[in-house]
């Protein structure tokens, strides 16, 4: 029988009695059960972090460090069953599995020294005015899942490290592992201030909806974002939301086609391209288009696509069959319209596993769904440019607004470049690197707020102001 998976509430492990099951991407395997929560779980856990949002509230930015640094120890501790166990539910290749988790540990130490200091406003003869940040209360974290472990602990670490409890919701479709963190910190964290609860798409609606709980923090798409928008709207709560990307990659004639290749390949194709900042789509001058087209092909050929946790895979499965079908139905329309495939291409869904091959296309047009559309998946299209009006016209014209990067010799050429990109982050020369000091979010309908970095915990905080009189006639 498969293992059964349970929630965390007020500090205990329960189960439902009815349960979800989870399967490996990698064989079509049903691998764990999870608890499917619904009202009568959410409300319990929502009371468990009311009451201890009472007295957490008031403990010392020393306390909550402590707990949160308890949280990363427990995930890096167990490191070496928890990357397993990731890579079995959500496909990704041991290596980039073990990045995850230790990332995710490491992230949390770091998020842990972030503190917010009053600002002293006004200090004249007249008044003493400062802006203190108050925690909002119960936080709902919503949580997708091609990255289920790290997007736990941004939401879970900050919520703590600002005064906050949590109710946290990971995906149906990778829960296991966020669970069993659950399970490895539940003696570590105060009871109630951190609980996690599993169930269907429809216990996320239950959570926007809470009269009980007052921000909501998501990443996942931007139509479910646009759902908790809207339920949120209801009671007026925060929102923070970090949505989908269709990222453009630019690389100027002034790049060595045979340096940048490799980068460039891992930058759409980590995590089998379902990453929210992975390059969805490879702007490239005309001057080194063949060269570089020649080299990335080169390069997929030396990558394997398989099962994670075989070594030497570089490119896992899809991580569900949703998510593949939707990939197979681009690869489809790009046949159908007569697109050129320079590898790839010819994904058999008849086989056992979400596997799409490494696929690589070559200058389709502006308007094709491959590029218009996030793919989320190993398909890159690449596409030749002439000017850089010319391409930073075309990156900018999407509606989402996430990140991009710039490759280029010339870096202050790079940040011309990256100045007029309409997104919340710029690479220049490199990809994927978030760090928790610096801020990060989509403009446009790629998010609404942002997390990481002292802008991120404040989204967990309210400002209040406090003035005092100080030549006060009432006494
Ligand atoms: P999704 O929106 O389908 O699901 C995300 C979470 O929302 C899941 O836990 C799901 O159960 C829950 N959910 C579904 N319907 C809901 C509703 N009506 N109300 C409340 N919650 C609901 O997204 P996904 O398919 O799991 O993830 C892929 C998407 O996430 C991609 O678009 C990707 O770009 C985006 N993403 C963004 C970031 C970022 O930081 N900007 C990071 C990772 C992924």
């Amino acid at each position: 029988m498969a293992t059964q998976y349970k929630n965390l509430i007020n500090g205990k492990m329960i189960d439902t009695g009815e349960w979800l099951d989870v399967v490996n991407p990698a064989n079509e395997e049903v691998i764990g059960q999870v608890p499917a929560s619904g009202e009568s779980q959410l409300n319990e856990a929502v009371a468990a972090a009311r009451t201890a949002f009472e007295s957490w509230k008031k403990t010392s930015f020393e306390e909550r460090q402590a707990v949160c640094m308890a949280i990363s120890g427990a995930i890096k501790e167990n490191a070496d069953e928890l990357y397993r166990l990731l890579t079995s539910e959500q496909g990704k290749p041991h290596e980039q599995a073990k990045g995850e988790i230790f990332g995710a540990a490491g992230m949390s130490a770091a998020q842990a020294t972030l503190k917010l200091d009053d600002v002293v406003n006004e200090d004249s003869d007249q008044r003493l005015s400062r802006t203190r940040r108050v925690p909002v209360g119960v936080v709902g974290g919503i949580v997708p899942w091609n990255f289920p472990v790290m997007m736990a602990v941004q939401k879970i670490v900050p919520a703590l490290m600002s005064g906050c409890t949590i109710v946290l919701k990971p995906s149906p479709f990778t829960p296991l592992t966020t669970l069993r963190i659950a399970e490895l910190i539940a003696d570590k964290v105060p009871a109630g201030t951190v609980n996690i609860i599993t169930g269907e798409d429809s216990l996320g609606p239950l959570i926007t909806g809470h009269p009980d709980i007052n921000k909501i923090t998501f990443t996942g798409s931007t139509a479910t974002g646009k759902k908790i928008m809207e339920g949120a709207s209801a009671d007026l709560k925060r929102i923070t939301l970090e949505l989908g990307g269709n990222d453009a990659s630019i690389v100027m004639p002034d790049a060595d086609p045979q340096k940048v290749a490799e980068q460039l390949f891992w930058s759409s194709f980590s995590n089998a391209g379902q990453i929210c900042v992975a390059a969805k789509r490879i702007y490239i001058h005309e001057d080194i288009y063949d060269e570089l087209s020649a080299a990335l092909v080169e390069y997929a050929k030396t990558v394997t696509v398989g099962d994670g946790s075989q070594q030497g895979t570089g490119v896992g499965p899809i991580q569900n069959k949703k998510q593949y079908e939707r990939v197979l139905e681009l690869i489809e329309d790009a046949k159908d319209n007569g697109y050129k495939f320079l590898v790839g291409g010819d994904a058999d869904p008849s086989g056992t596993g979400y596997y799409v091959p490494i696929t690589i296309m070559d200058n389709p047009p502006e308007d094709a769904r491959i590029v218009a559309e996030e793919q989320f998946g190993p398909v890159m299209p690449l596409m030749k440019f002439s000017t850089e009006d010319e391409v930073i016209k075309r990156a900018n014209d999407s509606e989402y607004g996430l990140a991009g990067a710039v490759w280029t010799a010339d870096t202050d050429k790079g940040v011309e470049i990256a100045e007029q990109l309409e997104t919340g982050t710029v690479w220049i020369n490199e990809y994927l690197h978030l760090s928790p000091f610096s801020p990060f979010g989509g403009h446009k309908q790629s998010g609404f707020g942002a997390e990481y970095g002292l802008d991120g915990l404040k989204e967990f905080t309210y400002p209040q102001v406090i003035t005092v009189k100080k030549d006060s006639v009432v006494a």
